[in-house]
C-alpha cells in the first residue's frame, strides 16, 4: 500500500509541473532543467532529497524498473517531454545511431 502511495505522489508532482502540448502530446516538463551544456535540456527534479531526471522518473514509473545499461530516448525529440508513451528504452548504441540521425535530418533542413 505504501508504495502504492508514494508512486501517486511522484505522479502527481510531475503533473503538477507539466503542460500538455496538444499538437504533439507531449508532456512539457516546467520545472528545472540540466541546464543548456552537453547533456542538458533534460528535466529535473528532486526526489526524496535526490535530483533525478524526470523523464526517467516517469519512464520507471510506467514501465518498470530500467536496466542500468539501457538509456532512455525520446521518440518524440523533446528532451523535456516525460510522456511514457514518447519514451523508450534502447541501447546506448542505438541511442547514438539515432543520434547521428536525427543530426543528419538537421542538417538536410539547414
Ligand atoms: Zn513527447
Amino acid at each position: 500500500m505504501q508504495r502504492t502511495s508514494r508512486r501517486e505522489r511522484i505522479l502527481e508532482k510531475i503533473l503538477s509541473n507539466v503542460t500538455v502540448d496538444e499538437v504533439s502530446g507531449c508532456w512539457i516538463w516546467q520545472g528545472g532543467t540540466s541546464g543548456a551544456g552537453r547533456g542538458g535540456g533534460y528535466g529535473r527534479m528532486c526526489l526524496d532529497g535526490q535530483t533525478v531526471a524526470v523523464h526517467i522518473v516517469m519512464f520507471t514509473h510506467a514501465h518498470g524498473y530500467k536496466p542500468s545499461k539501457k538509456q532512455v530516448d525520446h521518440l518524440c525529440e523533446n528532451r523535456l517531454c516525460c510522456n511514457p508513451d514518447h519514451l523508450e528504452l534502447v541501447t546506448h548504441l542505438e541511442n547514438q545511431r539515432r543520434k547521428k540521425t536525427r543530426q543528419l535530418r538537421l542538417e538536410v533542413r539547414l
